[in-house]
């Protein structure tokens, strides 16, 4: 379980979080552990927990905009952004949106992927968090950091369920604060 920067260490709803994430070994490629957050919204206490403890982190920070980022930060954004009064804005991968939209790439551990934002989607000055499922590299919040900046939004937090310690996410992000919940139970790649 994480500690320091995660925050609520000790808090009892953090070991049923952690258990309910399936570890997938070797997908979707060999190596890699796959945290699977899918079955967390198979127990409604867990995702109910989890929006609780992101809510009472940002709602008294006067955060206009929650950011999740494609596909699984969809899953725990707009819960959080209906929950705190704030607006929801998708950031999706390349193609997707069919507005106006400024990207912004990023490199993978191997090659190179992109996120997109629509033009007018924050506003100058607007406080927002961006939320995800996992961080690894931290290569795709950092990607989420720069769209909502170039947009003139200041971004408080980013804020993902796991984090993968091992690929040191944290240093990618230009100082940000991550709050992170819990740490993967296995490493991320087999000995
Ligand atoms: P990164 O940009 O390296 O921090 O990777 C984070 C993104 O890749 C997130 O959108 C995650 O959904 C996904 N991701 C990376 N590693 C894993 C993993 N081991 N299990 C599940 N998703 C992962």
């Amino acid at each position: 379980m994480f500690a320091a920067e995660y925050g609520l260490k000790g808090d009892p709803r953090l070991e049923a979080i952690s258990e309910a994430i399936r570890v997938v070994p070797h997908f979707p490629k060999p190596g890699i552990m796959f945290q699977d957050i899918t079955t967390l919204f198979l127990n409604h206490k867990v995702f109910k927990d989890i929006v609780d403890i992101f809510v009472d982190r940002y709602k008294h920070m006067t955060i206009s905009v929650v950011a999740g980022i494609e596909a699984r930060g969809f899953m725990f954004g707009p819960s959080i952004a209906l929950a705190i009064g704030a607006k929801f804005v998708p950031l999706r991968k390349p193609g997707k949106l069919p507005g106006k939209v400024i990207h912004e790439a990023y490199e993978l551990e191997y090659g190179e992927d992109c996120l997109e934002m629509h033009i007018g989607a924050v506003q100058q000055g607007e406080k927002a968090v961006v939320i995800d499922d996992v961080v690894a590299t931290g290569g795709t919040l950092s990607a989420a950091i720069k769209l909502l900046e170039r947009m003139g939004a200041e971004v408080v937090e980013c804020a993902c369920v796991i984090g993968l310690p091992d690929l040191k996410g944290k240093g990618r992000l230009n100082g940000k604060p991550l709050y992170l919940l819990v740490e993967p139970r296995f490493s991320l790649v087999e000995e």
